[in-house]
């Protein structure tokens, strides 16, 4: 039974364990960003003086506005050449081992930890760029409730403003949701997600079908064998993949999905055949792909069920949670990003000169997606792009049947 000390109750996803592994992976990748605050406190400190290293050394810098709109960010650590962040010394925070945990940046002292406020609670999860995540270690967070609580607390003084704005809650554009009624669809969908003698694809097509007849308010009748995919459902694929999985590192802000963008590629690169996904050596035509299969192994599945089920129980997948899509839309902008996921853990595999996908493969493409979902954010036309193109059940079928 949830209990807190306040007005909100937290809800723990099962299923899901973490313990920090030490590996000093989360401390790579990105620029962290900074509050006012954290730059102040930490900008303060002359870390020269301690390590040579750090001496002469530009650490910190400004957020350009793309990278700070919406967020409570306006700074950043430089990363270091080595792509790591330069406080990250023999796999620990410099920063922490001189000044304690609660000296570090805000986002390194919540790491890996996610709340998600909503109508009837505050959806924790954690974030699979953490290695302990991705393995699953230590104990299952409904066993770490005083924990989270703890981090929580934390999480709602050092973002006081955050209050996602559930009140446009649909189904589909033109259809209202309230929350009860999203709560009993998503005890649905986490039901046929946990069947797992169908495959992930299968679950992927039943939730659909499901969230489908809810809005047609009828059983969906069988579909028809899904044909090869349009040039359309190939361009919203290269498109997307180019945020998700971009060749240069990008960072938040940059390489949103843009609507004009899109329109430009799909009228005229659409015409022309060849659609590609691109790595940063060579291009692969879906084609090429399709011949190569992905690995249906109980440590794959598992990662990729725990991956999902995860985005599904913190609500980090539509409304509020991402983008203010609809339901339907949102159910299905992430079952593209699995294809995607699929399609790069290819990619990852033949760009190390492998033919088969390993469990490595699919980690890489995980962790990627989770970081540039966390930077990812829709505007207005591009969220109505995607109800206009997303919306369409045969689409996913399609794009499913032929990845
Ligand atoms: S400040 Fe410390 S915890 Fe944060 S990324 Fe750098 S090394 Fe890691």
């Amino acid at each position: 039974m949830p209990s807190t000390d306040t007005d909100y109750v937290l809800h723990l996803p099962d299923e899901i364990n973490y313990e920090c592994t030490g590996c000093g992976k989360c401390c790579g990748g990105w620029s962290v960003p900074m509050t006012q605050d954290d730059y102040e406190r930490i900008s303060a400190v002359n870390w020269g003086e301690y390590d040579d290293r750090y001496k002469m050394q530009d650490l910190f810098r400004d957020l350009k506005p793309y990278e700070s709109s919406g967020t409570p960010y306006g700074y950043a650590i430089k990363e270091g050449g080595d792509g790591h962040c330069p406080f990250l010394k023999d796999n620990l925070c410099f920063i922490h081992s001189k000044h304690g945990s609660t000296f570090k940046p805000s986002i390194c002292q919540l790491f890996p930890y996610c709340f998600n406020e909503t109508p009837s609670g505050i959806y924790a999860t954690v974030s699979f760029v953490s290695m302990g995540v991705v393995q699953n270690s230590g104990k299952p967070l409904t066993e770490q409730r005083d924990y989270l609580e703890s981090k929580l607390k934390e999480f709602k003084t050092l973002f006081p403003d955050h209050h996602p704005n559930w009140s446009n809650l649909k189904l589909a554009v033109d259809k209202p949701l309230t929350w009860d009624e999203y709560l009993k669809i998503e005890e649905e969908m986490l039901s046929i997600w946990a069947e797992r003698d169908k495959s992930l694809d299968d679950r992927f097509l039943a939730i659909s079908d499901m969230l489908i007849s809810k809005f047609k308010g009828a059983s969906v009748p069988p579909p028809a064998k899904p044909g090869p995919m349009k040039a359309l459902d190939k361009n919203l694929l290269v498109a997307l993949y180019k945020i998700y999985f971009p060749v240069k590192k990008l960072g938040r802000g940059e390489g949103d999905f843009n609507a004009g963008r899109f329109a430009y590629q799909t009228l005229f690169e659409g015409i022309f055949p060849g659609l590609r996904l691109k790595s940063p050596t060579r291009s692969y035509s879906f084609e090429e792909l399709a011949k190569i299969e992905f690995p249906h192994d109980k440590d794959v599945e598992d990662l990729v069920y725990r991956y999902f089920r995860s985005r599904i129980f913190a609500k980090l997948y539509f409304g509020a949670g991402f983008g203010q899509l609809s339901l339907i839309t949102g159910f299905h902008h992430l079952l593209l990003t699995y294809v995607l996921l699929k399609e790069n853990s290819k990619i990852v595999a033949l760009s190390r000169g492998a033919g088969t996908v390993s469990y490595v493969d699919v980690v890489v493409a995980v962790r990627t997606l989770e970081k540039r979902l966390g930077e990812t954010a829709l505007g207005g036309y591009a969220a109505a792009t995607l109800e206009l193109l997303l919306f369409s059940p045969g689409r996913m079928r399609r794009i499913l049947a032929n990845t």
